[in-house]
């Protein structure tokens, strides 16, 4: 039976992409060795990850002072790394608190300066992105979380602020199109939309880094890793290029907007469901709901294992929810067919009219 892999990350890739990956892996284009044993400074290798910064240039519209890097660590790093180089001791960051993920890359940013939170969703357990706050103009820069993978919830207005936007896109990058040129940094883990573990992009604008006066150690300074082209140490050369293959098969099926277009649909006949169905709620604010993870919880807690055990038979594997929401949790990703998607709403369906 084929199953569809709704886990939050790792995630699922298009078979394609798994395919043209596992033929890389036993030998890279003719060229007589495995993709995973050539040199990181090899000419083959060096020519993958240009074209991987090439294709987010090109998808995320970057302007020339936008540098794109593939670093270690996850996106978990990036929560020091940033306020590392961009937060002098005596500065303050604005913070927009939405969930797990943006608490801790608070809590990382305390170890470096001042963090404003402007406003926090945390006493409603995150089930709606807060509006109506303001970002002062003396911040040395904005974070926020695109989309808050455990929680549900995704900003679908990029914030107004008046300093350099810092942004976790950690599990909705290249989901649907964005001007890139609006955003100081971008960063996310490639396991949930982009690739394979084991890579984390970020997209800095260099005119942003050199201005705190702190040491910096060599592996935790942007500009490094900038000056040697995400070559500076052994970088994750399958990661890479796993990635790279798929933002090529991006720009195949038609680029972001086909990807939208897409997202959508699915996204569209999975809440249409959740809320015709009488066993199931929604977790989210409608309008602040994910189009990547659709979290749900059942009416009767009685039925969840039931429910779990049938979506699982019928080839829908991970959508348990994550242990601080509960419910479940469906990621829909860029790769997740419409099918899959389909196969799940049939099985909340049918276990409505029998249960309902
Ligand atoms: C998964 C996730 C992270 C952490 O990513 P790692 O690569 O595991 O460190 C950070 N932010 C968001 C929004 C995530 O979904």
């Amino acid at each position: 039976m084929k199953k569809y892999n709704f886990y939050s990350g790792p995630a699922i890739l298009p078979q394609e992409v798994f395919q043209q990956a596992s033929k890389a892996v036993l030998e890279l284009d003719n060229i007589g060795m495995s993709l995973i044993e050539i040199s990181h400074r090899s000419k083959e290798f060096v020519a993958i990850i240009e074209e991987a910064q090439q294709l987010v240039r090109e998808l995320l519209q970057l302007d020339d002072d936008q540098k794109v890097l593939f670093l270690g660590a996850g996106a978990s790093m990036q929560f020091c790394m940033i306020p590392f180089n961009l937060l002098g001791e005596n500065d303050t960051a604005a913070y927009l608190e939405t969930g797990v993920w943006a608490k801790k890359a608070i809590k990382e940013a305390k170890l470096f300066g001042k963090v404003n939170i402007v406003a926090s969703s945390a006493e409603q357990n995150f089930n709606h992105i807060p509006k109506n706050y303001s970002v002062p103009a003396d911040s040395k820069y904005f974070h926020i979380t695109t989309n808050n993978t455990i929680y549900g919830s995704q900003l679908h207005a990029i914030p107004e602020s008046p300093v350099p936007i810092v942004a976790d896109m950690s599990s909705d990058i290249f989901w649907k199109p964005i001007d890139g040129k609006k955003f100081g940094l971008i960063y996310c883990g490639a396991q949930k939309n982009m690739g394979p573990s084991g890579v984390t992009m970020v997209v800095v604008r260099e005119s942003l880094l050199g201005k705190v006066s702190r040491p910096i150690p060599t592996m935790l300074d942007y500009r490094n890793h900038i000056k040697d082209n995400s070559l500076h140490n052994t970088p994750c050369t399958f990661a890479i290029y796993v990635s790279m293959l798929t933002m090529r098969w991006i720009k195949k099926m038609g680029g972001l907007t086909a990807m939208e277009k897409l997202n959508e649909e699915k996204a569209k006949i999975l809440y249409d469901e959740i809320d015709a169905n009488p066993l199931f709620n929604g977790v989210i604010a409608k309008e602040d709901r994910s189009r990547m993870n659709v979290t749900f919880t059942i009416n009767k807690p009685e039925l969840e294992e039931e429910f779990a055990t049938l979506a699982k038979n019928a080839g829908c594997i991970g959508i348990k929810g994550h242990r601080s929401v509960g419910g479940f949790r469906a990621s829909i990703y860029n790769a997740m067919p419409k099918e899959g998607v389909q196969v799940l709403v049939d099985v909340m369906r049918d276990f409505a009219n029998k249960k309902g």
